[in-house]
């Protein structure tokens, strides 16, 4: 089997599915080449256990923010604890944070308000953000250009969108990461904004628990073991080989999120 060192920049590994296994998925993960991982909060608990679990295991990161769908719930004093555990050492990023009118768990004025919120954060801490958009591409473009001065690594996950809108992204100077979706027999229009995004730019995540890539689709519960399927067909896809591919992905997550080498 060919080496890989791959980062899974997107995963939710403090949900009951993954946290009840962590030490098993952890080693599945390592032994599948996925060596270093980005755990995302979605809320005050969740947040509060990325960060413990990143005081657990080596190569191990925290993303904190509240969820989009969770909008509805953010008071002052859940921004103000957000705003103190971003100072973590272990703490890399906002996110996700975003706009989602899919679901609409939350009014899209809360949305709004929340995701500015969490970009001033990200702007104070000067940290990179990671970007949950959901049918609501050109307000989440709006909102960003408003910050666009003091808020400049951003990343939009598990990338949904044309080639035409990865285009907008790749000029605004952002990235684009991709999950399992791009594995999907009907995911033609990712695989073709897929095409347009330049290793430099392009990131892997598996968001699991979500979303087991083929030909793993099966598998109820997605983890960070599995992110190697996607790098296997986008490798493919960019007519590379998977050491190079991943070489590659792996240099632009460790210089987006400020990775050190170890
Ligand atoms: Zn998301
Ligand atoms: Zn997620």
């Amino acid at each position: 089997m060919e080496i890989t060192e791959l980062i899974d920049t997107h995963c939710h590994l403090t949900f009951q599915d993954l946290a009840q296994d962590i030490d098993g998925v952890i080693e599945r993960s390592r032994q599948a080449g996925t060596t270093a991982w980005i755990t995302v909060g979605t809320d005050p608990e969740h947040n509060n256990k990325s960060i413990e679990l990143t005081e657990r295991f080596e190569n191990m990161h925290a993303a904190i923010a509240i969820h989009p769908h969770d909008a509805k719930t953010v008071t002052a004093d859940i921004m103000r604890e957000l705003r103190e555990l971003a100072k973590h050492p272990r703490v890399i990023a906002i996110g996700e944070t975003g706009l989602d009118y899919h679901y609409n768990l939350s009014l899209h004025e809360d949305q709004r308000r929340v995701f500015a919120e969490h970009l001033r954060i990200a702007s104070e801490c000067n940290l990179p953000v990671i970007i949950h958009c959901r049918k609501a591409f050109e307000e989440t473009m709006q909102i960003l250009d408003e910050y666009s001065s003091s808020v400049e690594k951003v990343v939009f996950h598990c990338f949904s969108g044309s080639a035409e809108q990865a285009k907008i992204v790749l000029d605004k100077g952002y990235y684009i990461s991709f999950t399992g979706v791009v594995t999907f027999k009907n995911a033609e229009k990712t695989r073709a904004a897929a095409k347009v995004v330049p290793l430099d730019r392009l990131m892997l995540e598996t968001d699991c628990p979500y979303m087991s890539p083929e030909p793993m689709r099966k598998q109820k519960v997605n983890e960070p073991a599995l992110l190697i399927h996607i790098a296997r067909l986008l490798a493919e896809l960019k007519e590379m080989s998977l050491t190079e591919f991943a070489q590659a992905v792996t240099d632009t997550s460790r210089t987006f999120f400020g990775l050190l080498r170890h």
